[in-house]
């Protein structure tokens, strides 16, 4: 029997088999593409949550080395009348790609297209020693019985799995097998991505390096940017569906150009949100259970975060500590997440290219006025860290206070007070005894660390906090309440006393 079968090997799949095996915990991806996929280049930014859970399992400096980008190459967006036409406004510090040495996180964001992100997620699963990728094979349908779930692949091959996760995206089949469905709405612009060689285009643009340029004018809106330090470049056509991509892009550049077009990948932007998240065996994780317009960059950030949700739930369950309903918080925490998220992102797709664009660019103070919309509109979509990094889990069953991520702090160059937790909880603080001995009792892993602050806090495996107070008198029954399990009889006061 498999532990977990992850029906989906992009980002969130091959996460989630990450997540498992941090803890221990064989699983088997099955992923119907053979290789990622190179010319579909989707997200271009790898928020600073998720560069901080990759470093979790040793990825983020691999990420960090082989995006073509350095991420101290350029942290900012441009607005401009044309690739090869005029400023009219900017942004800095965008997408936490500033934060480098800072306090507030243990990774800066990350400029890297989704498939080498991919790419470098299926080389750590092949690295691991408890997850499997399986190639080539899709998930058909599913049967869930008492003990189990019955998976079957469409070479008939039927795998018996205790759980299953359902990283399937946009048209999922483990969604149907539990009878979910989406709720919500598509945006009714079409969009089209291009990607594209332009020799000689990176110096020609006259505004210096940024991680997207915004065209404003009005005869092709849309955004641009590099693939790499080369040649390759992708672009976002707002309104279009099709037509010629070389005129597209030359409109967009405002020039003439030479151009070669290796892609183009059509989609539309959708804000949609599962009635249900799982049944008792089969969960829903990444776009299967929700979707949001790219603006922000927030799409896999959210099934990252759902993975290591989900994924030390799990594993806590399979490995023994825990009881089977601490899986049932898995949505009680992230559903709320994904809610703000699509709200977020709508917000900030209610002003793109094609509102802030205006017929009369050439004139200096149409382009001071529209430096000024774009300012008061744009700039929380470029600075979202209180979503990114500042989401909690307040009102979860299973934290006392608000279940805010851990407070990240240097302790030394390099050296993370992240990397100072273990890989199930930790409790931080000096006096630690009630609580090492409380986990003893309980089966629970527990690393403790003193991090020189005074009282005590227990962190969870996700780094969020699960309670903090000045002293561990009530260890046992906060242990058990961080894990869902039933008070004792001899409880005391309740942990958030
Ligand atoms: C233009 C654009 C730009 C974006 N930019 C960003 C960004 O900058 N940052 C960001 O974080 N997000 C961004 N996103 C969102 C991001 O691309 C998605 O959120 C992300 O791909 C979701 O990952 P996933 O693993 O949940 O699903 P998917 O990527 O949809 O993957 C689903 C996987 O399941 C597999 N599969 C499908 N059916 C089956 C089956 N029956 N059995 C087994 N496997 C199956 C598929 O082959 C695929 O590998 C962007 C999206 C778009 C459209």
């Amino acid at each position: 029997m498999t532990p977990v079968l992850i029906a989906g090997g992009s980002p969130v799949g091959l996460a989630t088999a990450l997540e498992l095996a941090h803890h221990g915990v064989p699983s088997l991806v099955v992923e119907p593409r053979e290789e990622v996929s190179w010319l579909r280049p989707r997200a271009k930014t790898t928020s600073a949550r998720s560069m901080e859970l990759f470093r979790r399992w040793g990825v983020a400096a691999t990420i960090r080395e082989r995006a073509p980008l350095p991420v101290a190459w350029s942290d900012e967006a441009v607005f401009v009348t044309g690739l090869l036409g005029q400023e009219i406004t900017r942004f800095d510090r965008c997408f936490g790609l500033d934060l480098a040495g800072d306090d507030r996180a243990a990774e800066p964001g990350q400029q890297v297209s989704q498939p080498l992100v991919e790419q470098m997620l299926r080389e750590a699963v092949h690295a691991s020693p408890h997850a499997r990728l399986l190639t080539g094979r899709r998930v058909t349908g599913m049967r869930e019985d008492a003990f189990g779930v019955s998976v079957t692949l469409d070479s008939a091959e039927v795998i018996r799995a205790s759980y299953v996760v359902g990283c399937d995206g946009s048209r999922s089949v483990t969604r149907e097998a539990i009878g979910a469905r989406y709720l919500g709405r598509a945006d009714s612009r079409p969009n089209l991505n291009i990607v594209f060689r332009a020799p000689g285009l990176a110096e020609r643009v006259p505004f210096g390096p940024a991680v997207h340029y915004w065209v404003l004018h009005p005869s092709q809106p849309g955004l641009a940017g590099r693939l790499d330090l080369e040649e390759t470049w992708w672009c976002i056509a707002q309104g279009v569906t099709s037509g010629d991509p070389l005129e597209i892009i030359r409109n967009l550049a405002r020039a003439s150009l030479d151009v070669e077009v290796l892609a183009t990948d059509p989609w539309t932007a959708r804000m949609l949100l599962v009635d249900r998240y799982s049944s008792e065996r089969i969960f829903l994780a990444g776009d299967s259970a929700h979707q949001n317009p790219p603006w922000g960059g927030h799409g896999f950030t959210t099934g990252i975060g759902d993975a290591v949700n989900l994924g030390w739930k799990l594993a806590a369950v399979i490995n023994g500590w825990a009881p089977r309903s601490l899986t049932a918080t898995y949505a009680l925490e992230r559903r709320p997440i994904a809610e703000r998220t699509i709200a977020e992102a709508a917000r900030n797709m209610a002003t793109l290219a094609p509102e802030l664009s205006h017929p009369r660019l050439d004139s200096p103070s149409v382009r001071q006025s529209v430096a000024e919309a774009v300012q008061r509109a744009k700039d929380s979509e470029f600075h979202s860290l209180d979503l990114v990094l500042g989401y909690t889990y307040d009102g979860s069953p299973i934290v006392s206070g608000d279940g805010a991520r851990l407070p990240h702090r240097w302790l030394g160059p390099g050296d993370s007070l992240y990397d100072h937790l273990g890989p199930e909880f930790t409790i931080l603080g000096r006096e630690v005894d009630g609580f090492v001995k409380a986990a003893a009792d309980e089966g629970v892993p527990l690393t403790s660390y003193d991090d020189g602050l005074p009282g005590l806090r227990l962190v969870r495996p996700d780094q969020h906090v699960a309670w903090s107070g000045p002293d561990d008198s009530h260890a046992l029954e906060i242990l058990r309440m961080a894990i869902s399990r039933a008070p004792s009889t001899s409880a005391g006061p309740s942990p958030s006393a």
